[in-house]
């Protein structure tokens, strides 16, 4: 009786036999062919060595595994330290390897992780817009234009750039393009 469906947790583990009845092996996993990913394959893991078996030659699952007659027994050859040792990760090739010998190695070209940019943010008057002033003396933000203090809500104030020297928050000065600390007295490259 062959299922339908067949699913992981109901062949791993379960002994292997050739139509012949000959002991194979046991079970570990399933595989997916990456070259052809609807081929999925059974690891066996044998004596010595590991088979993949595609799943479509499976004749009976029951307690054990038969196999078709005609099954190309391919064997499975990570367990040595490979030639491509170096693009492959050896700690976790037992249980997620795809197939076979011949499979191309997936780029692991992996870029590197990116923050988030944390671009700052210039704190702008709620009213009008104008790049707000922090003045250090007070701890508060002030508009220019509208002449009058202003709250900046956390989220912006978290991004908004501090001096280094200092570490009170840097006002962005609109004509020149750059930040100033009032506390200091001079301008900082962000
Ligand atoms: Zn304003
Ligand atoms: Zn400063």
């Amino acid at each position: 009786m062959v299922r339908k469906i067949l699913t992981k947790s109901s062949v791993v583990g379960l002994n292997a036999y050739t139509s012949d009845a000959r002991y194979l092996g046991k079970v570990v996993d399933f595989g997916v062919d990456l070259q052809n990913p609807s081929n999925v394959t059974l690891i066996i893991e044998g004596k010595d060595k590991r088979y993949v078996v595609p799943v479509s030659y499976i004749k009976a699952v029951g307690d054990i595994i038969i196999l078709a007659e005609n099954t190309p027994l391919e064997e499975l050859s990570e367990s040595k330290p490979s030639v491509s040792a170096s693009t492959q990760p050896t700690t976790t090739a037992t249980t997620t390897s795809p197939t076979a010998v011949s499979t191309p190695s997936y780029p692991v070209t992996r870029r590197p992780v990116q923050q988030p940019s944390t671009q700052p943010v210039i704190p702008r008057c709620p009213t009008c817009g104008a790049a707000l002033i922090y003045y250090p003396q007070y701890g508060r933000w002030y508009c220019p234009k509208c002449r009058k203090y202003t709250e900046v809500p956390p989220a912006v104030l978290n991004r908004v750039p501090r001096c280094p020297t200092c570490g009170n928050y840097l006002s962005y000065i609109e004509q020149y393009g750059r930040w100033y600390c009032y506390k200091c007295g001079k301008y900082v490259n962000v």
